[in-house]
Parts: C-alpha cells; sequence; structure tokens
C-alpha cells in the first residue's frame, strides 16, 4: 500500500507507541490521585506537556489537553464567545476545516452573525477584508493556520496583529501546520491554538489548545477540575504523553524532515504535470505547507480516480462531500473558484515522514494511464463542449 494521505491521518511512530505502551499497563493510576503512584501519571501528563510546549514556544501552564482538534476548535470559539457575552459576531473563512465551519453554522442559527471572509483564486486571504469585516460587536476571529485541503498558509502573525489592535480575541487552527512548519505563539502573539495528535505521528482522539496566560478562558466541558479547570475529564494519559513524545520528536526533526517531504511532494507534482496534460496545480505552489498537494485533472471525477487508485493500492482524497446521492466538490475548492472542469476532479495527494520516492515513482508509473482512460470515457473530455 501507498499512503498518500497524511493530512487524513498519519500512522504512530514506534517512538510514540513505545512510550505510550506502560500506560495501557502498569501505569494505570489516575493523575488527579493524591497516591504517590497517581503523582507519577501525573508526571507523565506534565511532562507532555512541556513536550508540547516547547514544540510551538508556549509556557506548559498555557497547554489544556483536549480530546481531538475539533474538541479544541469549539472550545476556543465557544470561550471567546462567553468571554464576551455582549459581542454576537464571529469572523472566520470560507475554507476553514468542517470543525470550525459547522460550529459557526450552528451559531448562526442561534442568532449569530458570521463573516466568512473569501479566498482568492491561490487560496490566500486579503487583510484588508479583514480589517475591515472587525466591528464593535465581533468576539472573535478565528482563521486557521494552514488549509487541510491545499495545505496554502494564512498570515497568521499578520491576522493576530491586527486582531490584537482592534482588541479581538484571535484563534488558529494550526492542526495541519503543527510538526510540519516551525510555530511559536509568543513570536506571533496568538491568543488561542488548537492542534491535533493524529496529525502528527500521535493516536487519534487526543488535542491540545494553546491558550494565551492572562486571557479570559471558559471550559467548554464542565466537571472535575482537571486540566487547571479549563477542560473537565480524566485525561487520556496515554494519549497526552504519546502526543508529547510526537511533539519532540517533530521539533527534533522538523527541518530535515519537511526538506525531504518537500522533495517526495514536489517529484509527484512535475511527474503528474509532465505526464498528465490536463492537469493543475491548486493553490499558492509557494506559500504552502511543504507536505500537501492539490492536484486538478480535467474532465474527469475525483471519485473515479481515487476508487482506481485504490484498486493500485495507493490512498489519497479528495475534498468532495456525498450530500443527497451526489458528489459535492469541496468547499474550499469553490470558495477558490477553481475552474468548472477542473474542481470535480481535484485530488489531495499529502505526504509524510514514511514515504519514499520509490512510492512516489511507483504512483508516477499508474497515474497517467488512470486519468487518460477516465478523460477518454468523460462526457466533458476535451473537445466536448459541456452545455
Ligand atoms: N482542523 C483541521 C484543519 C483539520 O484538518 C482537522 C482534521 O482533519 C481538524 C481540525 C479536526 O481534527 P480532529 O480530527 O482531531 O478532530
Amino acid at each position: 500500500m501507498i499512503y498518500f494521505d497524511n493530512n487524513a491521518s498519519t500512522r504512530i511512530s514506534d517512538d510514540v507507541y513505545e512510550a505510550m505502551k506502560p500506560f495501557f499497563g502498569e501505569l494505570y493510576a489516575n493523575p488527579s490521585s493524591s497516591h504517590r503512584f497517581g503523582g507519577s501519571v501525573r508526571k507523565a501528563v506534565e511532562d507532555a506537556r512541556a513536550r508540547v510546549a516547547k514544540l510551538i514556544g508556549a509556557e506548559p501552564d498555557e497547554i489544556v489537553f483536549t480530546g481531538s482538534g475539533t474538541e479544541a476548535d469549539n472550545s476556543a470559539i465557544m470561550s471567546a464567545l462567553e468571554s464576551n457575552p455582549s459581542k454576537k459576531h464571529i469572523i472566520t473563512t470560507a475554507v476553514e476545516h468542517h470543525a470550525v465551519l459547522n460550529l459557526c453554522r450552528n451559531l448562526s442559527n442561534k442568532g449569530y452573525r458570521i463573516t466568512y471572509l473569501p479566498v482568492d483564486s491561490l487560496g490566500a486571504m486579503d487583510l484588508k477584508e479583514l480589517e475591515n469585516a472587525i466591528c464593535d460587536d465581533t468576539a472573535v476571529v478565528s482563521i486557521m493556520y494552514a488549509n487541510n485541503e491545499t495545505g496554502v498558509l494564512f498570515p497568521v502573525g499578520e491576522i493576530a496583529k491586527i486582531a490584537k489592535k482592534k482588541g479581538v480575541t484571535f484563534h488558529t487552527d494550526a492542526v495541519q501546520a503543527v510538526g510540519k512548519v516551525p510555530i511559536d505563539v509568543k513570536a506571533m502573539d496568538v491568543d488561542m491554538l488548537s492542534l491535533s495528535g493524529h496529525k502528527l505521528h500521535a493516536p487519534k482522539g487526543v488535542g491540545m489548545l494553546y491558550v494565551r496566560g492572562g486571557i479570559d478562558f471558559f471550559p467548554y466541558l464542565i466537571g472535575g477540575h482537571q486540566e487547571r479547570g479549563r477542560r473537565a475529564g480524566t485525561e487520556n494519559v496515554a494519549s497526552i504523553v504519546g502526543l508529547g513524545m510526537a511533539c519532540e520528536t517533530a521539533m527534533k526533526n522538523l527541518a530535515s524532515e519537511a526538506e525531504y517531504i518537500r522533495n517526495l511532494r514536489d517529484r509527484l507534482e512535475a511527474g503528474i504535470l509532465k505526464n498528465c496534460p490536463d492537469s493543475r496545480i491548486n493553490g499558492d505552489r509557494v506559500n504552502r505547507l511543504p507536505n500537501t498537494a492539490n492536484i486538478g485533472f480535467g474532465y474527469v471525477e475525483g471519485e473515479a480516480i481515487l476508487v482506481r487508485l485504490d484498486m493500485k493500492g495507493i490512498c489519497a482524497s479528495s475534498g468532495s462531500a456525498c450530500t443527497a446521492g451526489s458528489v459535492e466538490p469541496s468547499h474550499v475548492l469553490r470558495a477558490m473558484k477553481v475552474p468548472v472542469d477542473f474542481v470535480h476532479g481535484s485530488i489531495r495527494f499529502s505526504f509524510g515522514k514514511y514515504n519514499t520516492q520509490a512510492e512516489v515513482d511507483e504512483a508516477l508509473a499508474v497515474i497517467p494511464e488512470i486519468i487518460k482512460v477516465l478523460v477518454e470515457m468523460s462526457p466533458f473530455g476535451k473537445g466536448i463542449q459541456r452545455l
């Protein structure tokens, strides 16, 4: 199998797996217990907290462990709303992950006004539009660090400056960025930042919300006093320890891995652009994550490409959603106004440290033929006019 779907999830690395094992066996105490046994487990959680903090340039007590990236995103936005109960306006972008978008949709049904900032054809936002959108009623700005479908990076430092100038809380969903590009929350001056374990070789079902020291924070899950009263529920100790290990490893190897992965990605892109006549890269080719390629294939259906890739043992994805029996192209590509002949046939290939050049070459040996066959079958194939 060739796994080019690392933005969906990553393989747990061996060091992470080894670090977690004792917490499924002998180290089972509750980290909140006052006995020494509980204390040894608590220490493991605190060590993990320090490792996660270091990767993003935070202080350990600014780290709140959560049950997922989605929970971190929801907690951040809901906390900002609770901190500003009289304010009813939220600013985000049209290309966020559904963890943010669907929460905003839900909130709009409850009386909040949402501004979905547009992006241009490269997937970039306009800072002027952000500045103009902020008003006295704005409670929070939530804008992603890197887009999960195209890898396009957002100018988070500049967004933070604008939000600060206007006195508005700023949250960034950095789920796809952490471990792939260097992040320094202090230098960028963000208020809250989300990450998710399973995108950086830690397990699924663990995430983290950075909450800048000194800002008001209201817990999303209410109950016990875990996480200094900021997230109730007994900690998922094994996964937290795994996340800590994954962050430490990511920090050590960030630059070399990014370079290795970028070369694989660029090799696949170059091979496809050369051998598939009607193909294009969606999104900014420079200002993006090193591991993500979003490639549009003209006149074909993405789902058909994915099925044929799968039959060859290649895992990739499209951002399409099946709704009411039809396949809707990705909201991200539609917001970028990717031309109609390409938007349906766009595929995301996302790379990770376990991929190899041999895998890229194996994929390049089959992809052009798959596309050629599908273009020949397509009623919209080149030369045939759309009605
Ligand atoms: N935000 C982004 C940008 C993502 O890509 C994802 C997952 O794909 C999430 C949030 C949700 O993270 P989780 O799967 O941990 O809930």
